[in-house]
């Protein structure tokens, strides 16, 4: 398994297609663009979808733009717009020119709007939601023609020119192609062009009282922006005969076409703007970028990289099928970057005190340690060795037997980077509660063996007492605890982890943790892989983030 996600990337259907049409002739560039409507934040799903878009365009020495679907405005915001421009770059793609909107394309939309009305091709049409629904028919049902499907070019001209002036109230009237009421695609029954919505639009105002839909504005922003591969999800497959049908009715400027792939569905994940937004919403998490949300500003949060999200899009493929991928495989790509880039420190989750009782009480030794064993140019630090330090309570026990590899009374353990300790006695509270341990160094054990022979157990981390710094450390695991949420009877939020955070107010951390920039990705030696928290962390308070624990449960598989 680990082999085969070496390889450098799956096969991939979509880069055959656009070999065959830079050899045929077809294009001499590649053109995509990734169309997100700024409804929520973006995910781990458009992750991939960013992926393909803006890495086809790349590999091919295309480009890519970013364009808005904007044609929702009752759901839609700036803030959204902010953040999804924000992730694309911290992804590390640039979009082609300015960031572009379907909002800006409304006036020649409609223009075609009027051009398919005088070509017969469309009509006004007022039929309620229900008696269309009615008329639709079913999957096994053809449909039935319109009561309206016969007006005359004038009137529709006259009633699309009225629907626009604001005249009708929403929902009374909507403009529809004309098309096949018997097709058995049921997206070509007369679809809806427009329908009536009285909103201000964050880009354009109150400048529109109608709007055109996805499948009228689709395509026509791809002819207009020369795209030339519109690469989508599979859920759009049976709208592509709408996309190829307006544009052959349409004086387009281009001829796009629309290739469509399947969704990213991560295990133990829900990938729906609909679904994260509820857990903004309903307060299960603290906003659309807490560490414990798939979203892409999340993640970031989380300590997740952009190489690591990027190199899982590659790992995954690019295929023609809906299938969950394993959340696992994103978790390796992490870990796989930073073991590799990720300077190492120390930090004691759960403190106690241990007090080496031969070492003089004043003695600082600085211990000069290398940021990473395999790394030079990551550079050295200096980690400060006193008298009073702090291993975690888990690493000592009273009584153990040899199976328990770290401090134990009367045994050895290594302090990690620093000497061999023996432990001799602990001290305890009124209620009997351990509070620190006595120990004292075996002599001349920096960087060598005990001279008597005896080993050590096992190597544990730890803190300066005295030096360390104090830090906020907040452990994060999988939001979900069962691995497609929402499976069977239950809801999504049925199987929401209560334990997807612990928040630890009491580490220790090495001093030069506590000037850790913001975002700067640590590994903890023996608990994981942390990141300082990017709005909370500061010199005064330091926070740390765990982005995901050591252990590569996956692989051992
Ligand atoms: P959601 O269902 O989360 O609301 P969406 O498809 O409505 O997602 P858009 O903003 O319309 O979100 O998506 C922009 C682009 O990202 C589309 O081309 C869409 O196909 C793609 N995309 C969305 N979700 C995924 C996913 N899980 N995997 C791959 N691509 C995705
Ligand atoms: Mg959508």
């Amino acid at each position: 398994m680990r082999n085969a996600m070496k390889t450098k990337s799956a096969s991939n259907f979509l880069q055959n297609i656009i070999d065959e049409d830079l050899a045929s002739g077809r294009h001499s560039e590649i053109v995509t663009r990734f169309p997100p409507e700024p409804n929520g934040y973006l995910h781990i799903g458009h992750a991939k979808a960013i992926s393909v878009n803006f890495g086809l365009a790349e590999a091919n020495g295309g480009r890519c733009n970013l364009r808005f679907d904007d044609t929702n405005p009752e759901k839609e915001c700036q803030e959204y717009i902010e953040g999804i421009e924000a992730d694309v770059r911290w992804l590390g793609y640039s979009w082609d020119g300015e960031v572009r909107y379907a909002s800006s394309y409304f006036q020649q939309l409609y223009d075609w709007a009027v051009y398919l009305v005088e070509q017969g091709d469309a009509y006004v049409c007022d039929l309620s939601a229900d008696e269309a629904r009615e008329y639709r028919g079913t999957l096994t049902e053809k449909g039935r023609n319109s009561l309206h499907r016969e007006r005359t070019v004038a009137e529709n001209l006259d009633l699309l020119a009225r629907m626009k002036a604001g005249e009708f109230d929403e929902g009374a009237r909507v403009l529809r192609a004309k098309i096949d009421m018997a097709s058995p695609n049921m997206n070509m029954r007369d679809p809806i062009l427009y329908r009536i919505r009285k909103v201000v639009h964050h880009q354009t105002g109150d400048n529109w009282v109608i709007y055109p839909t996805y499948d009228f504005a689709h395509g026509q922003e791809d002819a207009i922006e020369g795209i030339t591969h519109s690469i989508c999800t599979l859920e759009f497959e049976d709208h592509r005969p709408l996309y190829d049908w307006l544009l052959e009715h349409l004086p387009v400027p281009a001829r796009p076409r629309q290739y469509e792939f399947g969704r990213l569905n991560p295990s133990y994940t829900v990938t729906s703007k609909r679904k994260l937004k509820k857990l903004v919403d309903d307060g299960v998490v603290k906003g659309w970028d807490d560490p414990r949300m798939p979203t892409i500003s999340g993640m970031r949060r989380r300590g997740y990289t952009p190489a690591a999200i990027r190199r899982f899009c590659d790992m995954i493929g690019t295929t023609r099928s809906d299938g969950v991928v394993d959340i696992a495989m994103l978790e390796f790509a992490i870990r796989e970057d930073l073991n590799e880039n990720a300077v190492r420190g120390m930090c004691v989750l759960n403190p106690l005190k241990v007090v080496l009782t031969d070492y003089p009480r004043d003695k600082v030794e600085e211990l000069h340690v290398s940021g990473h064993p395999s790394r030079d140019d990551l550079g050295q630090r200096v980690i400060p060795f006193t008298r009073d330090l702090y291993i975690d309570a888990e690493d000592f026990r009273e009584e153990a037997n040899k199976k328990y590899k770290r401090l134990v009374l009367g045994k050895r353990v290594r302090l990690r980077n620093a000497y061999v300790i023996e432990a001799d006695e602990v001290i305890r509270d009124a209620q009997g509660n351990i509070t620190e341990v006595h120990a004292h160094t075996v002599p001349d054990t920096l960087g060598k063996d005990p001279q008597d022979g005896v080993k050590p157990r096992g190597v544990v981390h730890w803190v300066s007492a005295s030096r360390g710094r104090n830090a906020e450390v907040r452990l994060y695991e999988r939001l979900f605890n069962h691995e497609a949420p929402g499976k069977g009877d239950n809801e999504f939020m049925d199987h929401i982890n209560p334990d997807a955070l612990k928040i630890v107010e009491n580490a220790w951390i090495e001093p030069a943790l506590g000037e850790a920039l913001p975002e700067q990705h640590f590994q903890f030696e023996r608990e994981g892989y942390f990141v300082a928290d990017r709005y909370d962390h500061t010199p005064e308070k330091p926070v740390f983030n765990r982005t995901i624990g050591l252990r590569d449960t996956w692989n051992a598989g």
